[in-house]
């Protein structure tokens, strides 16, 4: 049992999608990268829906050919109830001809680090960073607890990637991590059904036995403390709440899993959904304090990307794809600074910006949320203009099947993309009802 080396040229922190990423492709380029992490992977995780753009990055980590073999759901598109209002979306309208994906993401996370290996990354599980010095070299403490005590030792880095997730590390160390103000401070908790019934693209129920044949979508319903997330995987469902931090403080054990199932048992659509299904017992988790966002996620030889970078409302699925956006842009910037030391600081700063746009899209997508918050007004217009088209238009479209985003939609208007807006409202179209 070896541990972690002494040196390397790129440290990364964590294997969710954002470090495996960037390790697969710095290590593609020949660079001496290692991971150090946490858990022992497979390990379980939160965030199941993909948006058919993610291929594209995938692709260039050259991970799409274990994603396609595992043979995950390949899911139709989205249906929304929100105030009184059934929106459905179909990914095919837009002419993505490769599918969005439900994914169990403790398999598609061990994918990916499974992949990073085989490019040449040095991974190392069950290793947690507990501290981190930056500087021109910089030092990181780990403690490997494959070990009884745990060893601990120092692993000096040219370059540092902090893909920590909702732990921040580098940015709770630097206190750049900050807390969204309210109203935009939510939780969540999730657990698992067998045999639910599922939507399909056309809004019927269909039994769970039908999965097979059959594409669902992402359903997601407003109720009075937030909203709720139905994703049906091959084995089971997921069903989580997100829930505006103040109406559930304090709620622990059995009275959060009460609230939960009762919660389910109340909504509109979800409970015919569930009739049949049985809860898998001991399958309630729960993340508190989410939404946050990061001063600075990139500099000199150090970047924060993924969730280690901000988080924003999952309500869009953009929390995988911000993950891949940032291990593209931070192995690119990384690449180039090593190949020409004297622009690093410019790679960052491009990178940074870059992120931030990014960062600031989604939360102005997701929550409406614009001029707060870290959310910088013009970056995302800019964001918006640089958007492959398709992409775009998917998102606007998503834009109209909520009630929180009526700011984001001032700000197309502003952007010049009005004309695009208004045609969408057929692609967001309205059901009269659903068929369950
Ligand atoms: C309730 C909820 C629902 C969501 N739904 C969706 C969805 O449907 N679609 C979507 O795209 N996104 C969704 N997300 C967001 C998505 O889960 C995250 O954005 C995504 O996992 C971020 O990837 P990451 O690689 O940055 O971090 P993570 O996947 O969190 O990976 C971070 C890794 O770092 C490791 N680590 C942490 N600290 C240390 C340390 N000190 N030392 C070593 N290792 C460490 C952890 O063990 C972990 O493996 C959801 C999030 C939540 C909370």
């Amino acid at each position: 049992m070896s541990g972690p080396p002494r040196h390397c040229d790129i440290a990364v922190i964590g294997a969710g999608p954002a470090g495996s990423s960037a390790a697969a492709l710095l290590a593609r380029d020949g660079f001496d990268v290692v991971v150090l992490e946490r858990a022992r992977h497979p390990r379980p995780m939160v965030g199941e829906s993909l948006i058919p753009h993610f291929w594209k990055y995938t692709d260039l980590t050259g991970a799409t050919p274990a994603i396609e073999a595992e043979g995950f759901v390949a899911k139709a598109g989205g249906i929304t109830v929100w105030e009184g209002e059934i929106h459905r979306i179909r990914f095919a309208d837009f002419g993505f001809e490769r599918p969005a994906l439900h994914v169990e993401r403790d398999v598609f996370d061990h994918l990916l680090l499974r992949h990073a290996e085989r490019c040449g990354a040095r991974v190392f599980e069950q290793v947690t960073v507990t501290d981190v010095a930056p500087g021109e070299e910089i030092r990181l403490r780990w403690a490997d607890r494959r070990a009884n005590p745990p060893a601990q030792g120092f692993l000096r880095c040219r370059y540092l990637v902090d893909a920590s997730g909702a732990s921040s590390l580098v940015a709770r160390r630097l206190g750049r991590r900050h807390l969204a103000r309210s109203p935009h401070q939510f939780l969540s908790f999730w657990g698992y059904f067998e045999n639910s019934r599922f939507i399909d693209g056309e809004g019927r129920a269909r039994d769970f036995e039908e999965l097979k044949a059959v594409r669902p979508v992402t359903f997601v319903c407003a109720y009075e403390d937030g909203w709720i997330w139905h994703i049906p995987l091959r084995r089971s469902t997921s069903v989580g709440l997100v829930i505006y931090r103040d109406r559930v403080r304090g709620l622990e054990g059995a009275a959060r899993q009460r609230y939960f199932l009762e919660t389910c048992a109340r909504a509109p659509y979800l409970r015919e959904l569930l009739a049949p299904a049985r809860f898998v017992e001991g399958s309630l988790s729960g993340r508190p304090d989410f939404s946050y966002h990061v001063a600075q996620v990139a500099e000199d030889n150090l970047y924060c990307i993924g969730d280690a970078g901000g988080f924003v409302d999952p309500i869009f699925s953009h929390g995988v794809l911000n993950a891949f956006y940032g291990a593209l842009l931070a192995a690119l910037a990384i690449r180039e600074s090593l190949r020409d030391p004297a622009r690093r600081q410019r790679h960052a700063q491009l990178c940074a910006h870059r992120l931030h746009q990014f960062y600031s899209f989604s939360r102005a997508l997701a929550l409406g949320d614009v001029g707060g918050n870290g959310v910088d007004f013009e970056l995302v217009k800019r964001f918006m203009r640089s958007v492959p088209q398709r992409e775009l238009e998917l998102m606007l479209a998503v834009s109209h099947i909520t009630h929180r985003t009526r700011h984001f939609r001032r700000l197309i208007e502003a952007s010049g993309l009005t004309a695009l807006g208004g045609r969408l409202e057929d692609k967001a179209r309205l059901l009269p009802r659903l068929w369950i």
